[in-house]
């Protein structure tokens, strides 16, 4: 039964109206969580339509509990493999070392599922699929953001203007949110020296995802588990990687080192990134040749991939200080870019817009002293493992792309000799907390490790208000 304090709640949440910028994994699943907690929201997307370009993603169990509450994780299984095992080789294929997921530890066992390893493009039109298609707009490109004491003012390259109580910036490594809330802390002096210098960069990488491959030649694509295949590159500075994909396709990655590293200013970074398929074709040309596990050469995967479907991407690493300001707030990669290696870009914007979900529930009021102090909570909770994710990933980066004798010893002793109780310790580590978004119905979290408890919200949404949760998921045909 609400109380009367859970209406006063309830009154705050529906005045409020959230703009979300991006309509990649961050925004698409805050755009599926705030449906679920009946809060009013937009989200404008650049692009015209769904970017289909990028490789594959990884799901790990901290999100899973998060996707079966959300009646998701059926379809996730239908489109993913499960993280097998990663076979990590010299130039010659000889065999450095395997990180099994399971052994020394099975993951399943531990934590209630494997790592699932999905197409991003069947990930994000999952999610997009959940979402009334009135509440995404795309072709808006968000150029300017002003904002006063009552709202936010968000001017598209189409020169629409939106307003908003809040405004959530998803908008990845690029962020033209963040750009537009750096510069009124720059110019009244209040933005960290951190936070205005440029990002540096090590990678460039090139993805793609082939057609259906044919499974008789590659008989590894049949398998249950996908089976990571990486290669360090014997004459080349680089690493490739293929990672076979449900509906025998394979994803494919090469990533290239630079030595020095680069650096270009934020404006600059705008002309030079993105995910793009324009420079794609270019830098294939270098890695045609290289041959990959299943005795063919790259150049082959390439061919099987669509035409325009390559992407080649500049990898920066950045862990920013300032996550909001006023009305104004950030998530995901907009705020702690990680290299792709340790899996954790799609996890950890995903755990972001849930945290930010679950307080915004609890929105006192609608003006700026209760929402700064609710996004002071937000960056208390998240802070701390952003930064540790952006240390992580570029330590994981240097182990699986890097030369030398002793990147080879540290290599050699974490592929071949980990032991079971120090493997547990770290996956013990990133699986404690595995949320769910607390004004719906918990579900149980499978597995022999529990995740930390959490609390329900005192606010239910109207939707389920004596209802049950609804079980009408939206489903995906794969390709
Ligand atoms: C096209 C693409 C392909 C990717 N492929 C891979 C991959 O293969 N493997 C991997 O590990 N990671 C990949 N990533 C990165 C990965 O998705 C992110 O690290 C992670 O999911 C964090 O997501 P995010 O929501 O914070 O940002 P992102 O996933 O980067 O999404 C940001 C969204 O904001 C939109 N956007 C940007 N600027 C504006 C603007 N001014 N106005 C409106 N919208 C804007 C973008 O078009 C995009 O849809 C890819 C990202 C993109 C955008």
């Amino acid at each position: 039964m609400a109380t009367s304090d859970d209406d006063d709640t309830k009154a705050a949440i529906l005045d409020c109206h959230v703009c979300i910028v991006g309509a990649g994994i961050g925004g698409l699943m805050m755009g599926i969580l705030l449906e679920r907690a009946d809060i009013k929201y937009t989200i404008l997307e650049k692009h015209p339509f769904h970017n289909p370009l990028g490789s594959a993603i990884c799901l790990e169990p901290s999100v899973q509990p998060l996707f079966r509450q959300l009646g998701l994780m059926d379809e996730i299984h239908r489109l993913s493999k499960p993280f097998g095992a990663m076979v990590f080789r010299e130039g010659t294929l000889d065999i450095i070392g395997t990180f099994s997921a399971q052994t020394p530890l099975d993951i399943n066992d531990r934590y209630g599922g494997y790592n699932r390893i999905i197409a991003r493009r069947d990930l994000c039109a999952l999610l997009a699929a959940q979402i009334p298609k009135e509440k995404i707009k795309f072709g808006k490109r968000v150029l300017e953001v002003r904002q006063n004491a009552g709202e936010v003012i968000i001017r598209c390259s189409d020169n629409s203007i939106h307003h908003a109580d809040i405004l959530v910036g998803c908008d990845g490594a690029y962020s033209a949110v963040r750009q537009g809330l750096y510069s009124g802390l720059s110019a009244r002096g209040e933005l960290p020296k951190q936070d205005n210098a440029p990002m540096g960069y090590q990678y460039d990488c090139l993805v793609g995802v082939t057609d259906p491959m044919d499974p008789s030649e590659i008989p590894s694509l049949t398998g249950k588990f996908s089976e990571f295949q990486t290669i360090l590159a014997k004459d080349a500075n680089c690493s490739y990687w293929c990672i076979p994909l449900v509906g025998n396709r394979i994803s494919w990655m090469v990533v290239k080192f630079h030595n020095k590293g680069k650096k270009y200013a934020e404006d600059q970074l705008f002309k030079h990134s993105g995910w793009g398929a324009e420079a794609a074709e270019l830098m294939s040309y270098e890695f045609r040749e290289l041959i990959t596990a299943y005795g063919c050469e790259l150049g082959e995967l390439m061919d099987n991939t669509p035409k325009g479907s390559m992407a080649k991407v500049m990898l920066e690493e950045k862990f920013y200080k300032t996550w909001y300001k006023g009305r104004v707030v950030l998530t995901g990669d907009a705020v702690h870019k990680v290299l792709p290696f340790g899996g954790q870009g799609a996890n950890q914007c995903i755990h972001d817009v849930l945290a930010l979900t679950n307080l915004l529930v609890q929105l006192k009021s609608n003006t700026v002293p209760d929402i700064e102090e609710l996004f002071e909570s937000y960056f208390k909770a998240r802070s701390p493992v952003g930064r540790t994710v952006v240390n992580m990933s570029s330590r994981v980066g240097n182990l699986m792309n890097r030369k030398g004798m002793m990147n080879d010893i540290i290599r050699k002793v974490a592929l071949r000799h980990m032991p079971r109780w120090l493997s547990q310790i770290i996956n013990d580590k990133w699986s404690y907390d595995r949320p769910q978004l607390e004004c719906i119905p918990f579900v149980e979290v499978p597995g022999e490790f529990q995740p930390r408890p959490q609390k329900r919200s005192a606010y239910v949404p109207a939707s389920i208000l004596g209802r049950e949760l609804s079980s009408s998921t939206k489903t995906l045909a794969v390709e």
